[in-house]
């Protein structure tokens, strides 16, 4: 039940009511047997043949009569004799041709020519003439043909009457909900492509939908105003810390400088540049990933030599990886050309390299390749390292996400991979990594290749 669309489930809910009503309408419709029916008849024939006593009259040598006599209420055929048996007035139904004893006050149950009648007499004595009857004669096989049409007009029509229902309902639930499917491709769209600037913009209107709305526009508007206060805080804290990181480095530098430092003090100084490195990396990080969010991230696209660029990161990278006597092998498809901006693809592949050294074991291996691959240039970086676990490999891409936070010494901050992702979707491309604990990893990454 619970797979069940909305307005599937209303559709069912009216259905089952609609079948309800109309099993119970039927149930009622087939319990009246016959017998009531006919009771029935009988009851309106004695009821019309009883007042149309008072309809006769006498008067001035002739009989007086009310049109009754002639308009077959209830399907009463109403007829006036003398005591003697004489038709005076009335009508006879076609097909009667009995002329049955008078029986006064009782119901006769006649059957002629394979139909069946019932007949009531009445006497009636009138003033100036004598004794007339008034009989009534109803047809019991045209009362009993006229049930079962009903009957059967009730088997077709109530269920076609739920078959309709159905499908009014279904096409009036689903009209009424297409504002929440709207919602929902709202709360999809912000989710797919990150832009909280979305809003569901029902219009006016005042049903609990439209008030759903609202109140969902309204939230998004504040959580949209949050971030870019958050943005702005990062973007202005990273600002203000530059200056002071410059000035610390220029002094360490200066400090540096002097040959009469004692090696004591050399160390510390060396230290303190060091991590004011480290710092400062993390600051233009910072500041490069508060400027994409602001959408204030400018890139210099030009067509370059992939194939020339990576080769070139990666003989930069040996000599760090030469440190940890890791080696560097490449595999790149000469010539592979991209719309890119040369800087930012630098610090893409450098910031994977680095973080296959790091993360890589003394006397690992890297492979690096670069090929053409169905409209795209798929570039991989491969280690033997540490592996990431399933866990961390989903969060990995998160700003300051560290699988292993106690590394935190080194100045890898948890930025790199963010910074990495977004470089490479700003170049219309997309990135994806795979890892084993323990055996190594693989981060993949395409981007359209410019003939
Ligand atoms: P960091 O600055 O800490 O390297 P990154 O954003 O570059 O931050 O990476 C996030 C986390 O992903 C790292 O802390 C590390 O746990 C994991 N990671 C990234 N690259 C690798 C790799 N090649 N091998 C193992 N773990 C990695």
């Amino acid at each position: 039940m619970r797979r069940l669309s909305l307005k599937l489930k209303l559709t069912l809910l009216y259905s089952f009511f609609m079948t309800l009503v109309t099993c119970a309408a039927l149930a009622i419709l087939f319990s009246l047997s016959n017998k009531e029916i006919l009771a029935s008849t009988q009851n309106t024939l004695k009821k019309q043949v009883q007042e149309s006593l008072e309809d006769v009259e006498w008067e001035d040598g002739a009989f007086d009569l009310d049109s009754d006599f002639y308009d077959l209420d209830g399907g009463v055929y109403l007829s006036l004799y003398t005591e003697s048996g004489n038709l005076l007035y009335g009508r006879i139904p076609y097909g009667f041709d009995l002329h049955p004893e008078f029986s006064d006050g009782e119901l006769q149950t006649l059957s002629d020519s394979g139909r069946q009648w019932y007949v009531f007499d009445l006497s009636h004595q009138i003033p100036g003439y004598g004794l007339v009857y008034v009989r009534g004669i109803s047809s019991v096989t045209e009362a009993e043909s006229s049930f079962r049409i009903t009957l059967r007009f009730a088997v077709i029509v109530l269920p076609l009457l739920v078959v309709l229902t159905a499908v009014t309902g279904y096409f009036f639930t689903k009209r009424t909900l297409r504002p929440v499917r709207q919602i929902t491709e709202t709360v999809q769209k912000i989710q797919t492509e990150h832009d909280l600037s979305r809003r569901v913009e029902l219009g006016s209107g005042t049903d609990e939908i439209y008030q759903l709305a609202g109140t969902f526009d309204h939230l998004l508007e504040q959580i949209e105003r949050a971030f870019q206060r958050e943005q702005q805080f990062t973007s202005d804290v990273s600002h203000e810390l530059r200056t002071p990181v410059t000035v610390i480095l220029a002094q360490c530098d200066a400090a540096l400088g002097d040959d009469s430092l004692s090696s004591e003090h050399r160390q510390q100084i060396e230290l303190i540049e060091k991590k004011a490195r480290n710092m400062a990396q993390m600051i233009s990080q910072l500041l490069l990933l508060s400027r994409a969010d602001q959408g204030r991230q400018q890139l210099q696209m030009e067509k370059l030599n992939l194939s020339e660029l990576t080769e070139m990161v990666c003989e930069e990278q040996a000599l760090l990886a030469e440190e940890k006597f890791i080696s560097i092998t490449t595999q790149i498809e000469p010539d592979l050309y991209a719309f890119a901006d040369e800087t930012f693809y630098i610090r893409m592949l450098s910031n994977l390299l680095s973080n296959a050294i790091y993360y890589g074991k003394e006397k690992g291996h890297i492979l690096v390749s670069l090929i053409r691959q169905n409209g795209f240039i798929t570039g991989s970086v491969e280690d033997d390292g540490i592996g990431i676990s399933q866990d961390d490999l989903s969060h990995i891409w998160e700003r300051f996400y560290r699988a292993d936070a106690s590394r935190s010494a080194s100045g890898h901050s948890g930025l790199g991979l963010s910074m990495v992702k977004w470089i490479v979707e700003a170049h219309g491309g997309t990135i994806t990594a795979e890892s084993t604990l323990g055996k190594g990893s693989i981060f993949t990454f395409l981007i359209p290749e410019e003939n």
